[in-house]
């Protein structure tokens, strides 16, 4: 099927489905700051999508020419990569959802109608919490599971990453559509973006549901048509293989796909078929923003042709080929190609004119370098040519990178602000120029030697100072000053392990000629490894040689902790099933976390299997080798897959005795028995259908097994009782303190329950006991989660705890000795005032209900009218007050309420109540008896009052 008609059956496809066919929208849309060039289908849509306008239809397809500057370097080098493409979309301005968003992709890849291609090839990708779309591609759609790969936040949602870093607004999930090639790679042909969430803040909780929801749809023209096509690459489709041919002609060389030449053809189709439409469209090469992009494509295509021999103008004559190719959907471009020719001649004569010169000073700045041992372009140098020569810093770059030559981007553009010129800043923002990436483009790998060894030689290809963001690329540095800057060092090779499948970065040294650099964690940036840390002493410079030494014993633990996850999976499938897949890990020293497929939450028994299992593989001594494979190979040798993990090919195959093989660039021990033991903390859920445990090895799970056997030890010996009866007494225990609670705060009936733990009568506890390691684990797990504290903490937690059943106890006799007094004293303790019978008491320990009980009585008891105040100390910070009067006080307009308030003032505290009774707490015991003696007073003042 030829492009264009691909294009058309796109397009009349989704119109079927009650689409609006809308045309193109501008390459260059100035009406939207927010971009150079037209990224997307749905940037037009934008306002659309947020219901900013008026909505004509609420269901439209699209094929837009779009230009993406963040794949310039991939442009030649990869088959499916182009500044300049079109995207085919469709999209629902809250109208259709998920459901027709799916099913109508598949109908329209699959059906015989349509494109027709072959169901098998075709596998998917969805978010990890997405459970609808996976439920729809497997059940609806008839996908199985292992054609659906779960992925996270930074690949299948928009923005990428959005739940956790953000921005706030409009995002959802995504499921992208994969071809697979004879080759065994895969080709993403398609991405579905189901607009269903409204972010608010940070997790968790933060995606509230849309009221309208939305669909996003992207598919490329050119690789869909590629694979149709059934040709190596993008650039072999029928509307682009002939520019490629054309340029091959006009440039005099023979096309040939791996070739350098081939690459730099595909680059000069590429970048002259971009040129044209921006040309075509008004944006001329220029000094910013898009012009300067078009300007930097279009050297950058000269520079190919320079340097395959040609030194005239020669862009321009492929214009019209151009033209020809897409005339059919852009017909419009015939009527500029003189316009446009003449433009870009121009450009081209201009920097050819200087182009030699530049080249020759470039040639000679770099041999320089190569003498004095120098790895990175001065950013003067480079401002220089850019002025001098017109020879954009990034075309530099790249012709450093070549040589593995860094790039200075910061004196850079200290060099063109000092000129007053544009400095690079809207280059900043447009390309990666961060250090990080610098030092990618040129350095490109760190070869890897932590397999073999733990130190090496090597040469110091890149230093960073500063966090990221805020970082600069520097030739040398001193420790003295950097103290406490984070510092970054890249090497040409190294034995560190930089954080990647789960497992953390090693820690060691990176010493030299009178420096030390203490390397605190090993980080990825893509083939790169970072060395993070800081500079201890000396100076270290760029282009010296050092010698990198791991911290073996970091390493050791690390390495014990990852052998034993494949011995734990292994331990899982046995138990659990084949389904019990790994979902995701993390390594650290000693320590591991393994997520893992599986409905219900395990048994005690499966747990305790799952650990026999592990620590007999452990005890087997198995030998663990490993050995590079190709992907083939390694399915047919039974090795574990997870569907939706990126292997490279060859792949790493870990393999442990007969039990265990697993693809995996982890570093692991020589034989099982190195594990030591291995101990599991916890199981528990992660999300639906995903179990974690936690676990420990070596000397750490020896460290938490021998803390286990004390806590039991202590605190059951605290409790006076069998490690078998442990949970069983706690739980009492906590019974026990519960009713107390109750009885000393005055709403508990009952009588005070007999006291739990160790007395003084009591018989001595044995404190040990005969079972398994495994009773007193499982007693403490019990113990700990009735009590909600960590393991470790529960012997405190217990001593605590008896202390407050002691306090209480003591705290209830305290209160039945108050409660001796009678009706019968606190009469006895009254004054007359007029015909007012006045008790102002302290009542011992007496809780609210006695007090209460006490007044009821003396109200009946009492012929005349009483007022009554009683106060109570319940605690070493609690106070209790209650103040009451007869009806026939209230009717004299008297008030408990306002009686209580400055007597519980004096004791800190306040309450209220109803006129004829009112309590009050307060937390200063020590004033009771002075508010007490005021109490009186108040009375006094109120009466006359
Ligand atoms: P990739 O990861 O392969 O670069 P992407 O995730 O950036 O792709 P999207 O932003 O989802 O792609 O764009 C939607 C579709 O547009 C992709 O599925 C792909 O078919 C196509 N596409 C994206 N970038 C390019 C490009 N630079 N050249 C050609 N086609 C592209
Ligand atoms: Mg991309």
């Amino acid at each position: 099927m030829n492009t264009d008609e691909l294009r058309e059956k796109y397009l009349s496809f989704f119109q079927s489905k009650g689409c609006h066919r809308q045309g193109s929208d501008v390459l260059v849309p100035t009406w939207d700051p927010s971009v150079l060039f037209t990224p997307a289908g749905m940037n037009q849509f934008k306002d659309h999508f947020l219901g900013k306008v008026k909505l004509d239809f609420t269901k439209a397809t699209t094929c837009q020419k779009c230009l993406r500057t963040g794949d310039i370097d991939n442009v030649g080098r990869t088959a499916y990569h182009h500044t300049f493409f079109e995207m085919l979309g469709n999209f629902s301005f809250g109208d259709y959802f998920k459901e027709e968003a799916i099913h109508w992709a598949w109908e329209f890849l699959t059906d015989k109608k349509w494109l027709a291609i072959d169901p098998t090839r075709l596998t998917v990708t969805v978010y990890k919490d997405d459970d609808e779309a996976a439920g729809i591609w497997n059940e609806k759609i008839g996908l199985p599971t292992n054609r659906i790969a779960c992925l996270e936040e930074d690949e299948n949602f928009w923005p990428a990453s959005a739940p956790s870093q953000g921005p706030d607004g409009v995002c959802g999930p995504c499921s992208e559509i994969y071809f697979q090639l004879e080759n065994g790679k895969s080709v993403e042909i398609w991405n579905l973006v189901f607009t269903q969430f409204n972010r608010v803040g940070n997790p968790p909780d933060n995606l509230r549901p849309l009221p309208s929801k939305n669909i996003d749809t992207g598919m490329g023209l050119e690789r869909t048509a590629s694979v149709l096509q059934g040709v190596p690459s993008n650039f072999h489709i029928d509307i682009l293989f002939p520019i490629v041919k054309a340029a091959a002609e006009v440039c005099g060389v023979k096309y040939e796909y791996d070739s350098d030449a081939g690459r730099r053809l595909r680059r000069i189709t590429d970048h002259v078929r971009a040129c044209t439409f921006a040309i075509h469209e008004n944006v001329y090469p220029g000094p910013k923003k898009a012009r300067y992009i078009i300007k930097r494509l279009l050297r950058r295509a000269v520079l190919d042709g320079h340097q395959l021999g040609l030194r005239d103008p020669f862009l321009y004559q492929l214009v019209p080929m151009v033209a020809q190719m897409m005339k059919g959907p852009y017909p419009e471009l015939g009527d500029t190609i003189e316009r446009v020719q003449s433009v870009m001649k121009r450009e081209e004569a201009d920097f050819l004119s200087t182009l030699d010169g530049g080249l020759e000073r470039i040639q000679r700045m770099f041999s320089e370098m190569d003498s004095s041992s120098k790895v990175m372009v001065d950013g003067r140098e480079a401002a220089s040519l850019y002025q001098t020569y017109g020879v954009p810093p990034e075309l530099l770059q790249a012709l450093a990178t070549e040589r593995n030559f860094t790039f200075d981007w910061d004196s850079y553009r200290v060099a063109m602000d000092e000129h007053g010129e544009v400095s690079g800043d809207d280059q900043k923002q447009l390309f990666k120029t961060g250090p990080i990436e610098t030092l990618k483009e040129a350095v490109q790998k760190s070869d890897f030697l932590g397999y073999e060894s733990t130190t090496s030689k090597a040469v110091i290809k890149g230093i960073i100072l500063g966090q990221p963001k805020e970082d600069s690329l520097v030739g040398s540095l001193k420790a003295s000053t950097a103290t406490d800057t984070m510092v970054r060092i890249v090497l040409d090779r190294t034995p560190f392990y930089g954080e990647s499948g789960g497992q953390v970065g090693d820690k060691g040294t990176i010493q030299g000629d009178g420096f030390v650099f203490q390397v605190k964690d090993t980080q990825r940036a893509g083939d790169l490894v970072v060395h993070v840390g800081t500079l201890l002493s000396g100076e270290v410079k760029a282009g010296a040689v050092a010698e990198a030494i791991v911290d073996t014993s970091n390493r050791d633990a690390i390495r014990r902790a990852h052998s034993a996850t494949h011995i734990l999976h292994h331990a899982l499938q046995t138990t659990l099933g084949g389904h019990a897949q790994q979902q995701g890990s993390k390594v650290d020293r000693d320590w591991l976390r393994f997520d893992f497929s599986n409905q219900e939450s395990l048994t005690e028994d499966q747990i305790k299997k799952i650990e026999e299992i592990t620590n007999s593989c452990i005890e087997q001594k198995a030998p663990v080798s490993w050995k590079l494979v190709t992907l083939a190979d390694a399915r047919k040798e039974g090795a574990m897959m997870l569907f939706g993990e990126k292997y490279p090919d060859p792949v790493r195959m870990v393999t442990m005795g007969e039990f265990s093989r697993e693809l995996c660039g982890g570093t692991h021990l020589d034989n099982t028995q190195q594990v030591q033991t291995l101990e599991i903390l916890s199981e528990e859920s992660v999300s639906a259908g995903t179990r974690r445990i936690t676990a420990l090895t070596g000397s750490r799970a020896a460290e938490h097994r021998a803390m286990v056997e004390k806590v039991v030890h202590e605190s059951s010996s605290l409790l006076g009782c069998s490690v078998e009866s442990f949970p069983e007494t706690a739980g009492n225990l906590v019974t026990a303190l519960r009713k107390l609670k109750k009885m000393t705060s005055g709403t508990g009936t009952e009588a005070a329950p007999e006291k739990v733990g160790k007395q003084k009568s009591a018989p001595k506890p044995t404190g040990s006991y005969s079972g398994a390691y495994s009773l007193a684990r499982n007693a403490l797990r019990q113990v700990s989660r009735a009590i909600n504290v960590p393991m470790e903490e529960v012997g405190k937690r217990i001593q605590s705890l008896l202390a407050d059943q002691d306090a209480m106890h003591d705290q209830l006799s305290n209160m039945s000795s108050g409660s001796k007094l009678t009706v019968e004293d606190l009469l006895n303790m009254s004054e007359m005032v007029g015909d007012i019978r006045l008790i102002v008491a302290e009542t011992p320990g007496a809780n609210p209900n006695t007090m209460r009980q006490w007044i009821d009585q003396l109200r009946k008891d009492s012929e005349t009218p009483v007022a009554v105040l009683l106060g109570s100390k319940l605690d070493a910070d609690k106070v209790t007050l209650i103040a009451a009067i007869s009806p026939a006080l209230v009717a004299r307009k008297l008030n408990a309420g306002k009686w209580i308030g400055p007597v519980a003032a004096i004791v800190g505290g306040g309450g209220g109540g109803k006129p004829d009774v009112a309590q009050a707490g307060g937390k200063d015991p020590e004033k009771l008896t002075e508010a007490l003696a005021t109490a009186k007073q108040t009375f006094m003042d109120m009466l006359k009052s």
